[in-house]
This record gives C-alpha cells, sequence and structure tokens, in this order.
C-alpha cells in the first residue's frame, strides 16, 4: 500500500504494461543493455501515457458530477486522443480544443481521424488562444445545464502526476521480481506530469537510479524546471506526504529540440527507422523517437555508458506515425 492507493481513480487500462529487453539495439549499438517500458501498450484507445494520468482526473470529473470532458492540444494530440476516448467510457462528452493556425484541410489521418471516430466535438483555435477557448466552450455548456470538467493540457497538474507516482510504484515492484536493476531512465517530457510524477514516485518507491527526461519543446530558461517542482509538490500534496521537490531536481537534457514541436528531423526518422528494424518497435514522430534518438546520441557519446543498464519508457503516440507519411521517406 501507498498513499496512492487511497485516491479516487477509474481503471482505463490493464497494468502494469510489459518490460522488454532491447538486446538487439543494445548489440547494435554496443553501448548499455537497454530496457523498454512499453507503456504505448496502455491498453484504451491505442495507448500512450495519458491514461495514467487520466485515471485519476476522469475519477475527480465524475465525482464533481461533470457531463463533458474538455481539454486541449495540438491538432495530432495523443492527449486529446485518449481523452475522448476515456470519455466514451464514461459515458461523457469530449470537447477538444485543438491548437492550429488553420482548420486542416484535406483527409485526416493519424490522431485527428481517431478523433473524429470517437466522436469528440473539435474547435481548432491558434495555439495562443487554446486556454481562453476552453474557458469560453466551458461556459457556453453551463448555459445550456450542462457540467464541463476541464482537463489541463497534457493532464499535467498534480492529480494528473499521480499516474506516473504510481507507475514508478509499479516499475519498482515489476524491477524486483525480475531481479532487474536500471541505472538511468530516460523518457520524453513536454507538459511535465509524467516527468514529475516519476521524481515523486521514485520518492515514494525508493527507486535509485537516475531520471532524464529528454525535452521535446521547452528550453530549460523559461521556468520549466519550477513548474515541474510545482506539479510534483502539487501531486504530494494532495498524497499528504512531506516531501518537497525543488527545480534542480530535475535532471532534464534540451539538446534535442531540433526544428521545434511537431517538427520531425533526421534525428527523430533515423530512430524510427533504427527501433523498427532491430526490434519491430515502432516510436512516434513527436516525442518517443526524439527521445529514443537523444538517449541513441547519449550512448555514442558515452553519456550513458556501457556497463549500465538503460529503461527506455515508451510514452506511445505511434498513431501520429500515420499522419508524418511525407515525412518520413524511409
Ligand atoms: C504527452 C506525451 C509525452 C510527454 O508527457 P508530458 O507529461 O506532457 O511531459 C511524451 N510522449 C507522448 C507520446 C505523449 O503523448
Amino acid at each position: 500500500m501507498t498513499p496512492i492507493d487511497h485516491i479516487p481513480r477509474v481503471k482505463l487500462t490493464s497494468l502494469p504494461t510489459p518490460i522488454e529487453p532491447l538486446s538487439n539495439l543494445s548489440r547494435h549499438l554496443g553501448g548499455p543493455k537497454i530496457l523498454v517500458k512499453r507503456d504505448d501498450l496502455t491498453t484504451l484507445g491505442m495507448g500512450g501515457n495519458k491514461t495514467r494520468k487520466l485515471e485519476f482526473l476522469v475519477a475527480d470529473a465524475l465525482e464533481q458530477g461533470a457531463d463533458t470532458l474538455i481539454t486541449t492540444g495540438g491538432v495530432q494530440s495523443n492527449h486529446c486522443r485518449l481523452t475522448a476516448a476515456a470519455a466514451t467510457r464514461h459515458g461523457l462528452h469530449c470537447e477538444l480544443i485543438l491548437g492550429a493556425d488553420s482548420v486542416p484541410q484535406g483527409v485526416s489521418s493519424g490522431n485527428l481521424m481517431l478523433d473524429q471516430i470517437l466522436g469528440a466535438r473539435l474547435h481548432f483555435v491558434p495555439l495562443a488562444q487554446r486556454n481562453q477557448k476552453m474557458e469560453e466552450v466551458a461556459a457556453e455548456l453551463r448555459k445550456t445545464g450542462r457540467t464541463p470538467y476541464i482537463v489541463p493540457l497534457g493532464g499535467s497538474n498534480g492529480l494528473g502526476a499521480i499516474g506516473y507516482a504510481n507507475a514508478m510504484v509499479e516499475l519498482k515492484g515489476q524491477l524486483c521480481h525480475m531481479d532487474w536493476l536500471v541505472d538511468h531512465i530516460i523518457f520524453p517530457t513536454s507538459s511535465g506530469g509524467t516527468q514529475a510524477g516519476m521524481q515523486l514516485g521514485a520518492h515514494i518507491s525508493g527507486f535509485q537510479g537516475h531520471l532524464t527526461g529528454i525535452s521535446i519543446d521547452q528550453t530549460l530558461d523559461n521556468g520549466f524546471p519550477e513548474s515541474l517542482a510545482s506539479i510534483a509538490n502539487d501531486a504530494a500534496g494532495i498524497l499528504g506526504l512531506e516531501w518537497v521537490a525543488t527545480p534542480g531536481q530535475f535532471a532534464l537534457n534540451a539538446d534535442y529540440l531540433g526544428g521545434g514541436y511537431g517538427v520531425m528531423g533526421d534525428l527523430e526518422r533515423e530512430a524510427i527507422v533504427l527501433a523498427a528494424r532491430t526490434e519491430g518497435l515502432f516510436v512516434d514522430p513527436v516525442y518517443s523517437a526524439r527521445a529514443l534518438g537523444g538517449m541513441i546520441h547519449m550512448i555514442d557519446q558515452g553519456t550513458l555508458p556501457a556497463g549500465e543498464t538503460i529503461l527506455f519508457w515508451h510514452t506511445g503516440g505511434t498513431p501520429a506515425l500515420f499522419a508524418y507519411a511525407d515525412a518520413l521517406d524511409a
């Protein structure tokens, strides 16, 4: 038992997610032993990391009597797709505010297509207006007698982060059972709930290794470490823990921002092809390929030395691959 077991939660996926050795990739790189934690295989709506957060956020929405989930993300947002999928499980409506400078034309693909199949109502607004639009949609719904619940970008608040604190407890149990020792966990980080939760979960579970977030779109001078600490502290507060996170505690690597959010470059393209051709494993162009590409570069440079065991946390996103067919050129 941990304090997390007292927090209301709905079940949206079978757990634990598998851990597998990537022996061919390890051999190919001539570096450390590499394991992968398959959160791309959470069972709701084609999988991904947002499911663990939504288990707590949807429970809160239901407790508050909500009939509609509202959230936001990019046009190819995995978080929006999974929020729409979670809504269907609980008989809730879903309104998605998708950041786009113009309404996408032509045949929709990837996550956008899945949002449509799931029956979510879509609103396209410029990126800068996303939060305001969520409030506007919520106000309109309230006028008609509905009860909306706003899920923040990426599900990244204290309550959502508890999903990843719990994931670390899950991981620690699996590692003990398999007698594996992990020196370093590598994963993509963007809105921060995953990393904030993992850091808290490392404390709760007594995980001793390093945790490094590969930044997808955040530089380190714009308050990102501070927001990680704030999310983690909110999560600890909800759990009634004395633990305090400081911004300096979060290990972040912002060397792989490339062309910016959602822009697939050589780093991502090569990681997608290498993972597929050594392991039959798909990573997504926006998040997991950027983090895997960063990890491969760190192995090549010796920053992640050969004697260690590295766990790559696969956070999902693979449906977005289909929206990048033109850029893949494999
Ligand atoms: C949202 C997302 C992330 C980043 O998680 P945060 O909690 O937003 O930092 C990583 N990978 C995938 C596939 C995602 O969809």
